[in-house]
């Protein structure tokens, strides 16, 4: 029996995952399709994957369809850059990841399940490719389990994108007027959800709602996992209890406990003032503040980074990543980035190019097919506010120490599409 406290997802050791015997002693599933939804229901999941939708309406949505074909799509992309917390989660169990999407594929009535990993990440492809040869060898009973391997980029992990890459072979998200809608692949209904929202799945199945609830609050029930970087001793993957506070997480992971703020969610997250730790990290606590738990990264801004600068290079390449299907993303974000960029070397009068910058929010916001721009008008808006003064000082010529000490605390790829991130 898995204890009440942690580590339940990343029990185990990363790199060396569960075999399939050891997950079955810890893990197996004891519940049917019919209570699994009730379970499901009363345990509170919501996704990990950033949305934070309820996963038991969206597995409701799909079971309610009728007569339809179904496939459940495992979501394994991890596009944001600085996230390694789904290869770890796989890395540490992925058959606790596969009997989640067992489970969900029972309770739609789908007898297919598509694991979709980065062909970038060659690591996690081996171990879902060998926990799935496993289960082959072991005469595994439930849903045929296919892996497919897409290429990476930012957008290819949203989920119209993932699905039109399965279907057409191209990344590129779909616009979608209603949601929640019900994505195709071919004919059949897709149910796509995160790595970590199926292990949690897993979880629930094999140890209820009740005890899943025993971590975390009333709204963020559960645990979740954490990627740290920035200021931290190193990079790494936390489980935490939603409720814990920003000062004890990052006491956890050895980080800068005197930050100069936080970044938070990924690149289409938000700034947290560095004065907030005390806050609870959960989306109930963040929400007011503007920010939100999103796809569960914490970047850590020391007091000698810039954030202006830290917002441009984010920015930049986020302009660069985008499928420039639309006019947000193909006008909007470059614009964007060069009045940060010009904001960012603080070595004329800027003023205007801070006006234009909280003018193109607005235009921008809302007016994209996907949420790709309203992520980067998101991150924008939260430096424009976390970072008032040091913009004030940039737009009159006089940038801070910061901005000219060129130590980088956010890891952005390169763009010319070279796979090394750039460290501190
Ligand atoms: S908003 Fe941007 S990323 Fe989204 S579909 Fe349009 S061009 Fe592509």
């Amino acid at each position: 029996m898995l204890a009440h406290e942690l580590p339940r997802l990343l029990f185990g050791t990363p790199g060396n995952p569960l075999t399939l015997a050891q997950h079955k002693a810890t893990f197996a599933s004891t519940f049917n399709a019919e209570s699994l939804l009730g379970e499901l229901e009363a345990s509170g999941l919501t996704g990990r994957g950033g949305a934070a939708f309820p996963t038991a309406r969206k597995a409701r949505l799909l079971r309610e369809q009728r007569g339809h074909h179904k496939v459940v799509v495992v979501n394994a992309m991890e596009g944001e850059p600085v996230s390694y917390k789904d290869s770890t989660l796989l890395s540490t169990n992925p058959h606790l990841v596969l009997d989640g999407a067992a489970i969900l594929a029972s309770i739609i009535g789908a007898n297919h399940v598509i694991v979709c990993v980065s062909r970038d990440n060659p690591t996690a492809v081996g171990h879902v490719q060998r926990a799935l040869d496993e289960r082959q060898r072991g005469g595994s009973k439930g849903p045929e389990f296919n892996l497919e391997t897409a290429p990476w980029r930012y957008v290819a992990g949203e989920e119209s994108a993932l699905v039109h890459w399965l279907n057409d072979n191209e990344s590129l998200p779909q616009y979608r007027p209603q949601r929640p809608d019900i994505l195709k692949l071919s004919h059949r209904s897709v149910l796509l959800d995160n790595v970590e929202t199926c292990a949690n799945v897993g979880l629930i199945g094999r140890y209820g709602a009740a005890w899943f609830r025993t971590l975390g609050t009333r709204t963020s029930p559960g645990s979740v996992l954490v990627t740290l970087t920035g200021a931290v001793e190193r990079p790494k993957v936390l489980e935490v209890a939603p409720g814990m506070t920003l000062r004890t997480v990052l006491n956890v992971a050895d980080a800068d406990p005197d930050p100069q703020a936080l970044l938070l969610g990924g690149y289409g997250g938000s700034w947290l003032d560095g004065a907030l730790l005390d806050t609870p990290y959960d989306n109930e606590s963040l929400a007011p503040l503007g920010a939100s738990v999103g796809a569960g990264i914490v970047v850590v801004l020391g007091r000698q980074g810039c954030g202006v600068v830290e917002t441009q290079r984010v920015v930049k390449w986020m302009a660069n990543e985008s499928a420039r299907q639309c006019g947000p993303c193909a006008f909007g974000l470059p614009a964007l980035s060069e009045d940060l960029a010009e904001l960012s070397t603080g070595s004329r009068n800027s003023t205007k190019a801070l006006q234009r910058l909280e003018q193109r929010c607005g235009v921008i916001e809302g007016r994209g097919a996907c949420h790709h721009p309203d992520g980067v008008v998101r991150l924008v808006r939260s430096a424009l506010r976390v970072f008032a003064e040091d913009f004030k000082s940039h737009s009159r010529g006089t940038p801070c120490l910061g901005s000219r000490s060129k130590k980088y605390f956010v890891a952005v790829p390169r763009l010319e599409h070279e796979s090394e991130l750039i460290w501190v």
